[in-house]
């Protein structure tokens, strides 16, 4: 967590700069109401624009933190600059102008592009949180997302660039205009410079082989003259698939099923479940996609020292335990593995063949266990869920020292975490891929 640490100390030092700025350098103190509405407003400039950044994928900030949580502050620091910005007008015209600056409106025009900020910083939460809670669907709300971000970014920097007295020090003007810059950089960099110079080099695919009734292993080689570049087994990777006209092209993460000891290709194993997902099985060799990548810290290499782990993967949750798996093996890896995999019926389970070839190995050392909640009438193995019972059953009562590995469903992964922290495993020990980042 060191670096994580720098970041964050960086990150929060950038945010209260101007106000530092402001209070040193600037204009005598107008009273505390109006200095803490005006401070509420730099401060809530700086977070919304390193927004921009945050958002951006960059892999020195991703690769501290991992993408979850990554996502997770940017959501949480995107509710604190908009509460901060519709505060400001309330303090500074309780603290000076009064009310006419809210309702008035005789306003010069820079007024009125804060007044329409603040529209549109709600519209942008409103929009965000219903998306998560409704079935707007994730593109139309990335479009608008992607929309007003840049909207209001440009309308907050004029408002304050003509309005804010303490914009008439150069040193400040500096911050500003760099934050406007660095933000409009990224966002070009985030939304097109990158997705076309991805696209540029596509990967093709190989083969798009059916494993279940309904999941695809996509096999991907890089273009002519290019390598895979470094990977860790269980980390994942964000493609977009240009197939036939008639389908969607859309952006969807997925893991890294492969394992990064094979140079040759990398694939992911692709599951049916929605809108776009439902359209993968008609992926065809020839096809293309672009691939941005590696993200996450799921995976055992960023934890050397561990060699007795268990595994508990729900349906297509399997597929970056079964990169680490399959890295175990290729790199003779002779650590100390418990695999708990639920799934409904028999048919469902993917990897099967494999994961059979593994256990007969002797690298890892692999504890394979099936657990089913609608077995068919010849199933002689576990049924129903992986929870206390089965834990203890393939594990031992006394779970020190063993590290967990949760893949899953968001509502499965959830049940099983609260499970072992009933169980007493520390949450240190206890590494978790929820396979959605909406929550
Ligand atoms: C780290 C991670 C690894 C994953 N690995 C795998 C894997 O190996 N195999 C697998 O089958 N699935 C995996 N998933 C899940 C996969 O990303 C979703 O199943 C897929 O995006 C659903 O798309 P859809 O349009 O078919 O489904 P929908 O039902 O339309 O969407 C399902 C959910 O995904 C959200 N979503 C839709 N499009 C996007 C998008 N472009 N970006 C972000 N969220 C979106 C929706 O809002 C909805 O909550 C992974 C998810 C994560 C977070």
């Amino acid at each position: 967590m060191g670096k994580g640490l720098v970041r964050i100390i960086l990150y929060a030092l950038i945010v209260i700069l101007p106000v530092w700025l402001a209070t040193w350098l600037g204009e005598e103190a107008e009273g505390i109401v109006t200095d803490v509405g005006r401070n509420f407003a730099l401060i809530g400039f700086m977070i919304l624009s390193l927004q921009f950044l945050l958002a951006a994928r960059l892999k020195w900030i991703e690769r501290a933190f991992g993408f979850d949580i990554l996502i997770r502050f940017h959501k949480s620091m995107a509710l604190t600059a908009s509460g901060l910005l519709l505060l400001h007008p309330l303090l500074i015209a309780y603290g000076g102008p009064g009310w006419k600056l809210l309702i008035g409106l005789d306003l010069p025009w820079p007024i009125w592009a804060g007044k329409v900020v603040l529209l549109l910083v709600i519209a942008n939460v409103l929009f965000g949180f219903y998306q998560s809670r409704t079935n707007l669907g994730f593109e139309k709300w990335r479009l608008v997302h992607d929309l007003l971000a840049p909207i209001i970014l440009i309308l907050i920097f004029l408002h304050s660039w003509n309005i804010g007295d303490d914009l008439e020090l150069s040193a400040m003007q500096g911050i500003w205009g760099g934050m406007f810059f660095l933000a409009a950089g990224m966002f070009l960099h985030h939304r097109f410079l990158r997705p076309s110079r991805l696209r540029r080099q596509s990967y093709r695919v190989e083969d798009c082989v059916q494993e279940t009734e309904d999941a695809w292993t996509v096999k991907l080689v890089p273009p002519e003259g290019r390598t895979i570049g470094e990977y860790y087994p269980g980390q994942f990777h964000f493609l977009t698939f240009f197939r036939d006209p008639s389908l969607p092209v859309e952006e969807h993460h997925w893991t890294i099923s492969s394992s990064p000891a094979q140079k040759n290709y990398l694939s992911s194993t692709i599951k049916a479940s929605g809108d776009f997902t439902a359209s993968i099985g008609q992926t065809r060799p020839g096809d293309t996609a672009a691939v941005h990548g590696p993200f996450g810290r799921f995976s055992y290499l960023f934890h050397p020292g561990e060699r007795d782990l268990v595994f508990l993967a729900g349906g297509i949750g399997i597929t970056p335990l079964m990169a680490m798996l399959r890295h175990m093996r290729d790199t003779r890896d002779t650590r100390s593995v418990v695999l708990l995999y639920a799934n409904r019926r028999e048919d469902q389970i993917v990897f099967r063949e494999e994961l059979k070839e593994i256990k007969a190995g002797d690298w890892p050392v692999l504890t394979l266990v099936y657990v089913l909640s609608r077995p068919g009438e010849f199933w002689s193995g576990e049924i129903g869920h992986v929870g206390r019972k089965r834990i203890e059953k393939y594990c031992g009562r006394d779970l020190t020292g063993k590290t967990f590995y949760v893949c899953g469903p968001q509502k499965m992964a959830r049940s099983l975490i609260k499970t072992l922290y009933n169980m007493g495993v520390p949450d240190k020990r206890i590494r978790r891929e929820i396979f959605s980042f909406l929550d």
